[in-house]
């Protein structure tokens, strides 16, 4: 099998699909394919940028670590999507929909696009439910190898009868099913029971894109921009980034904000993300009597990001569940990304985060309904800038040796019956995510 070099516009009633054209660098695979067999991925997926969030990044390091023409994306519709996928050096097919669901007319674009782009393989970069046409495109397409993977939303439909079945079908379907963290599979396994090949592939972090941050440390030229910027003063300065839902437990920061300023008067708490709880999370703050000792910076682009992480000496994300354990934190990509900057960081012990620090080397684990124990543990990294320094340095190393997208590649790529081309490709730690500035 195999297809030509150049890609074809998909057309159709409410299908866009855009591609960097004039001006697109090399394709990566090109130099990379001297022997016979040439690979083709579909991924399929409602989470894509330029939508924000640990599905979206997890999905983009991967797609952006395919050979370029190796790799096809099928998503969904979504404000400045045509703009960004002009960005990049492969296809991608957006349907006419802010939800992709797997209805027969999705399964019929899913079917022409593996036709027209030759694909061998299919990723649904989130399980359920798009993992349900697996089944269908492995009896009609010429796609043979199907991985689906789980992020944290699985837990839901492993908990209530009806959607089980919907995940165990997926999972039966699927050559393999991927779980980003050991709490996820010892919950999600049971409920799908036999017959599925659960394999681990944990989100992970592009160390290289912080690495200034890192460098600079909390006095660089960055923390400096990031002070003015968000008007942070001169005191130590707490981060706190992620989407504002109840889960990720803004409101237990701020409720712990009093006890950090009742040691540090000068200290500030930046809250970066935007959602839901936006207005309430304000109000609260301001029920607090916390004025302007807590920023809130709303959604930033992804480039700013590090800004954000540059501004503090101490990253705090006390995520907790929700619903009886049916929403909980699947693992925390912002912990990664923080421990990458150098930063010590103060995570809830509940779902997958636990595994993103090493207690008392790079951070803290700390009850997340606690507003008393969060607040000890920023209290106590900021009583010690030298073990904050520590731990923040302990972080990144673990990081850079532990959490690369190249390792995750690797295992997605096997497990897309990929193997064969992994001597050089994608698989490096750097370079797929492009600079933050
Ligand atoms: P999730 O949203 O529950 O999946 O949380 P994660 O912590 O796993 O992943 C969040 C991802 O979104 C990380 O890569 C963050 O850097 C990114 N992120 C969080 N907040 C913002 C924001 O305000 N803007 C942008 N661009 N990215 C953000």
């Amino acid at each position: 099998m195999r297809r030509g070099s150049s890609h074809r516009v998909v057309g159709g009633e409410g299908h866009a699909t855009t591609w960097r054209a004039a001006g697109a660098p090399e394709l990566r695979g090109a130099r990379r394919y001297a022997g016979a067999v040439r690979h083709r991925t579909l991924i399929i997926t409602n989470d894509f940028p330029p939508r924000q969030g640990g599905i979206e990044t997890f999905v983009r390091e991967m797609a952006t670590r395919f050979p370029a023409d190796g790799v096809v994306v099928y998503t969904s519709r979504t404000p400045g999507g045509p703009d960004y996928d002009r960005t990049l050096p492969f296809p991608v097919d957006r349907a006419d929909t802010s939800v992709l669901l797997p209805t027969p007319q999705a399964v019929r674009r899913a079917q022409a696009l593996i036709a027209r782009y030759d694909c061998d393989s299919v990723w649904f970069g989130s399980s359920v439910p798009l993992g349900l046409m697996a089944a269908t495109l492995r009896s009609t397409t010429g796609a043979s190898r199907f991985v689906a993977t789980t992020h944290g939303h699985e837990l839901w439909w492993a908990g209530l009868p009806g959607t089980r079945q919907v995940l165990r079908r997926v999972a039966r379907s699927c050559d393999a099913i991927t779980y980003i963290a050991d709490y996820m599979v010892d919950r999600l396994a049971p409920a799908v029971g036999p017959g599925a090949n659960w394999v681990k592939m944990s989100p992970a972090v592009e160390a290289s894109v912080f690495d200034e941050v890192a460098a600079e440390g909390p006095g660089g030229p960055l923390a400096r921009q990031a002070r003015r910027r968000w008007g942070l003063g001169e005191g130590p300065v707490v981060v706190c980034a992620g989407r504002l839902v109840k889960r990720k437990g803004q409101d237990v920061v701020l409720q712990a904000w009093r006890r950090v300023l009742a040691r540090y008067p000068e200290a500030r708490l930046l809250i970066v993300g935007k959602g839901p709880q936006a207005a309430s999370l304000r109000e609260l703050a301001a029920s607090l009597g916390l004025g302007r000792t807590v920023r809130f910076t709303g959604g930033l682009p992804w480039e700013s990001m590090r800004l954000a992480y540059a501004a503090g000496s101490v990253f705090v994300g006390p995520s907790r569940n929700r619903y009886h354990g049916l929403q909980v934190e699947g693992l925390g990509i912002v912990y990664l990304e923080a421990a990458a900057c150098g930063l010590p960081v103060v995570v809830g012990a509940d779902g997958g985060a636990p595994e993103t620090v090493r207690q008392a080397e790079t951070g803290f684990v700390v009850d997340p309904t606690s507003p008393r124990d969060v607040g000890a543990a920023i209290v106590a990294l900021l009583s010690d800038p030298a073990m904050a320094a520590r731990m923040g340095r302990a972080g990144r190393a673990w990081v850079r040796e532990a959490w690369g997208w190249g390792e995750r590649y690797r295992t997605l790529a096997t497990l897309l019956g990929r193997g064969d081309e992994l001597s050089d490709a994608g698989t490096s730690d750097g370079g797929a995510s492009g600079s933050a500035a």
